[in-house]
């Protein structure tokens, strides 16, 4: 594997930010609709949320067009992530996935004894999957794919993807990622969630942070079959890490399809701000499909993030493909305006 992120130290103290694009964070959420089934719902924080999670679970079988009993709440996806990989790793066996990958399930998997068979993407950033079909061993217990892509934010062809999973998961299960799969402007047409409908073993991960924009307050999902939900769940009670406001939040997220719009239509907007100021500085960035995008530095990790830190923009740098990368989340236009105006600093 050669996928590494580069950390400056002191993350506690770490100074405040004028710009925080270092967290795929969205700027704008919550809605209007989420915040204000949460403040109406804040004064039920006494109770456990289990009848209104039933209502929550519905919603989400209903929009996915799976059932009920599809369906796996978490708080966030990095829960359902996570404890997939501790429920299939605990006696071992590999984990096969694009590197570079988003490492939450790859990092927990290895913790619990599992280990790690990376396949690079290819040059046009899209997952090899030939070649991770053949990576596929006795020892293999899941393939993850994450589409669109993090840290890369590219995509990988929705037919091929969905031929891949049918086939591969006869052998098996594949997971896939689709965190960021609503900042397509037709993000049901590259879901997987309908091989679930055909009985496949595949998991799919959703979560409320990212175009819901309520990564602080911890909502996810799994869409899979009832029995693979099973074993995960004699691990954990996942509806119980999540709190009663942010149930009815989650709720009144999925009515307010204004926003989801308005979320889309701005993110794509300062993406293609941020693609005509890199091309200016003569920097080739890579086109992204989703709320961040990486660009190479020409400079040690480490040191541009200090740089950029000291500028007051929050972003994350990586080595993998040979080259150094920063990836930047956007923002608001105004927080994109002085990221380029830290950038073009630091590189002067
Ligand atoms: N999956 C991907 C690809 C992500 O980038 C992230 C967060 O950045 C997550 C999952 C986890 O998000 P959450 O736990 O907030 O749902």
């Amino acid at each position: 594997p050669f996928f590494k992120e580069y950390l400056i130290d002191g993350l506690r103290e770490f100074p405040v930010l004028a710009a925080k694009l270092n967290a795929n964070e969205n700027p704008y959420g919550p809605s209007p609709m989420a915040l204000k089934a949460l403040k109406n719902s804040a004064s039920g924080g006494n109770r456990y949320a289990w009848k209104e999670l039933f209502e929550l679970v519905d919603k989400i079988a209903d929009f996915e067009g799976v059932e009920s009993k599809n369906i796996m709440m978490g708080p966030g996806s990095s829960d359902l992530l996570e404890k997939t990989a501790m429920v299939l790793f605990m006696n071992g066996g590999n984990v096969v996935s694009a590197d570079p990958a988003y490492m939450s399930l790859i990092r927990v998997a290895e913790a619990a004894g599992g280990t790690w068979k990376p396949v690079p993407l290819k040059k046009d950033w899209s997952h090899d999957l030939d070649a991770m079909e053949q990576a596929i061993d006795a020892d293999t217990k899941l393939v993850y794919i994450c589409n669109p892509n993090n840290p890369t934010g590219t995509i990988t062809d929705s037919k091929k993807l969905l031929d891949f999973c049918s086939r591969v998961s006869e052998k098996v299960p594949v997971f896939v990622d689709e965190a960021y799969l609503w900042f397509l402007e037709d993000g049901a047409k590259h879901s997987m969630v309908s091989l679930v409908n055909e009985g496949k073993d595949v998991i799919i991960a959703r979560t409320f942070s990212k175009i819901h924009g309520m990564a602080g307050l911890r909502v996810g999902y799994a869409v899979a079959q009832e029995t693979t939900l099973d074993k995960l769940q004699k691990i954990t009670r996942a509806g119980m890490g999540i709190s009663y406001p942010s149930v009815f939040a989650a709720i009144g997220a999925m009515d307010d399809t204004d926003f989801l719009e308005s979320s889309r239509t701005k993110n794509a907007a300062c993406r293609e701000y941020v693609y005509q100021e890199l091309t200016k500085m003569g920097i080739p960035y890579v086109p992204s499909a989703t709320s961040f995008m990486i660009f190479p530095i020409e400079m040690e990790g480490k040191d541009f993030l200090q740089k950029m830190t000291d500028q007051k923009v929050g972003v994350r740098a990586f080595e993998f493909m040979g080259k150094k990368w920063c990836r930047v989340s956007m923002g608001t236009m105004d927080e994109m305006k002085l990221f380029t105006a830290a950038l073009s600093k630091v590189l002067a």
